[in-house]
């Protein structure tokens, strides 16, 4: 490392004395030495690095098995790439993989004795799965439509790839006090959620000597889960190319005065909060000179990053198609179509959305028809505006250790159910998670449901959810308010039928559900 570490002190918490011992991006060396044994010999104390290389051991944590992602920085995948990522699925998982709200993949039931033969099949392809876990810089997320969007100032993806690049396996940056979330779009209709990143980098304009420039503008400190923050605006204005110099000091900055004794304060937004805009802006100019004061905001509306049907790109004669996949879980049949498509129609590209779709872009407009008439479409309709193509969810207690419910089936359920009792011009989007994270975005959700612990009224464990109402990032953004009492998993449909007849019922003719 050729920082030093400023933030030692007696009250560490176990995971920072460990991060102290030893980087955790090393844990690559050790995958060949560790696999000659079986995996009761690897200590818990060491699950954490698993991190680090995008591994979860799963539960039962005895069995050898895990979460694997991968990182997809921006979404963009080419043909074949995702042919190795389809491959992936088949071979090694279950015959399916999970689109995440970070426009990557995940996969489970990944044997701990594969993972060298994995890695290198992965790396072999140009992807990694570096840092996509662990107390480090995570993939960096960005437009779903950069470069082909007629709703974006320009083209952010060579800042977006810029800033990928700076932290990537960059050991200055590795030991961060807990994860790090970064977005760079310049799409007006802040298509990758500015402000739930710990540092986003939008759309904006400034008059410099007479010339306008289009550039970006800077927030800090957002992110959701049990105490969630909105990011704030500093007064900064940066043309694309100072983009990696200021991402590099906010990081900077958050790793040297972080948060590191307890974990459940360790985001940048609690820093933030302490501080003010105006303390952090000091920091940062420190490190990075004089910058531009902020500039015109040219945010004038919210797409949650939706890209779904068939739609015009900004090159004429050219359109993509946006793909609804229901709680973001795929089989690897339907994603090798995907990639079928892109090859003999597109541009060999497919996009991840944060929203848990997929678009293939660049095809031609004169063989829509016939695209659009392939078997894979019967059961992926397009053009549609469902509850299933609005909802998402995370992974749940199927899978993950942190869950109380299981996520994927009940939201299943639960949008059918809406679908075949509801119909709404403008989308109502319900997001559920198996615990008070948020990784699906319950917090900014129209009706985010959180799973708990609860107990019948015999004193048995039960699956049940809280309900919030009314997030959304339009405006800079609100988050939703929960509704008091908590709801049995086997009331759960009805309640939030209940709510949308109340909705149904009280709207005016044009009005979102965040309006009313
Ligand atoms: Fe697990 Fe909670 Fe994240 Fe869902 S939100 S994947 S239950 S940690």
């Amino acid at each position: 490392m050729t920082y030093v570490a400023t933030w030692v002190d007696d009250k560490l918490n176990k995971n920072e004395i460990a991060k102290l011992a030893k980087d955790g991006l090393t844990v690559f060396d050790d995958f060949d030495e560790l696999v000659k044994h079986p995996f009761s010999d690897v200590s818990k104390d060491y699950f954490m690095y698993f991190k680090y290389a995008g591994l979860t051991v799963q539960k039962p944590q005895t069995d050898g098995l895990f979460m694997l992602r991968v990182k997809i920085p921006g979404g963009f995948v080419t043909a074949a790439q995702l042919r190795m990522l389809v491959g992936l699925g088949e071979t090694y998982g279950k015959g399916f993989l999970d689109i995440t709200t970070r426009q990557s993949v995940q996969y489970h039931n990944i044997p701990f004795a594969k993972l060298p033969e994995i890695f290198a099949k992965i790396e072999a392809v140009g992807l990694t799965t570096r840092g996509t876990e662990g107390d480090i810089n995570r993939n960096v997320i960005g437009n779903p439509l950069a470069g082909i969007d007629a709703r974006e100032l320009f083209d952010a993806t060579p800042a977006l790839m810029a800033v990928h690049q700076k932290f990537q396996g960059n050991t200055d940056y590795s030991n961060l006090p807990r994860k790090f979330k970064i977005s760079v779009s310049a799409n007006i209709d802040n298509a990758a959620n500015a402000e739930i990143n710990d540092l986003a980098f939008f759309p904006a304009t400034k008059a410099i000597n007479g010339r306008t420039y289009k550039g970006f503008g800077v927030k800090v400190g957002g992110g959701l889960g049990a105490k969630p923050y909105l990011a704030r605006t500093l007064d900064v204005f940066l043309k694309p190319a100072q983009v990696v110099k200021v991402a590099e000091a906010v990081v900077a900055i958050y790793r040297d005065f972080g948060y590191r004794r307890s974990r459940s304060k360790a985001r940048l937004k609690f820093l933030l909060e302490d501080w003010g805009t105006e303390q952090f802006t000091e920091e940062l100019l420190k490190r990075t000179g004089p910058l531009e004061t902020a500039g015109k905001n040219e945010l004038v509306g919210w797409s949650n990053g939706l890209i779904l049907g068939v739609q015009k790109q900004k090159q004429r004669g050219l359109s993509y198609v946006g793909v609804s996949v229901p709680t973001g879980r795929i089989l690897t049949e339907d994603l090798l179509k995907f990639a079928e498509i892109a090859e003999t129609y597109g541009q060999n590209e497919i996009r991840f959305d944060h929203s848990q779709n997929l678009l293939i872009p660049f095809l031609p407009n004169n063989k829509l028809a016939e695209i659009t008439s392939l078997a894979i479409f019967d059961k992926y309709p397009i053009n549609t505006s469902r509850f299933q193509d609005f909802g998402m969810t995370c992974t749940g207690n199927e899978y993950c250790n942190l869950a109380y419910t299981s996520t994927k089936d009940i939201t299943r359920d639960l949008l059918v159910a809406l679908d075949e009792s509801f119909q709404f011009e403008k989308p109502v989007r319900v997001i559920l998670t198996g615990c008070m994270n948020a990784c699906a975005h319950r917090n900014i959700a129209d009706i985010g449901i959180q799973g708990i612990a609860a107990r019948d009224q015999n004193k048995q464990p039960i699956e049940a959810f809280q309900i919030a109402i009314g997030g959304s990032l339009l405006a800079g953004g609100h988050l939703n308010e929960e509704i008091k009492g908590k709801v049995p998993k086997t009331v759960l449909i009805d309640v939030v039928r209940d709510l949308l007849k109340v909705y149904a019922d009280e709207k005016a003719a044009s009005e979102t559900f965040y309006e009313t």
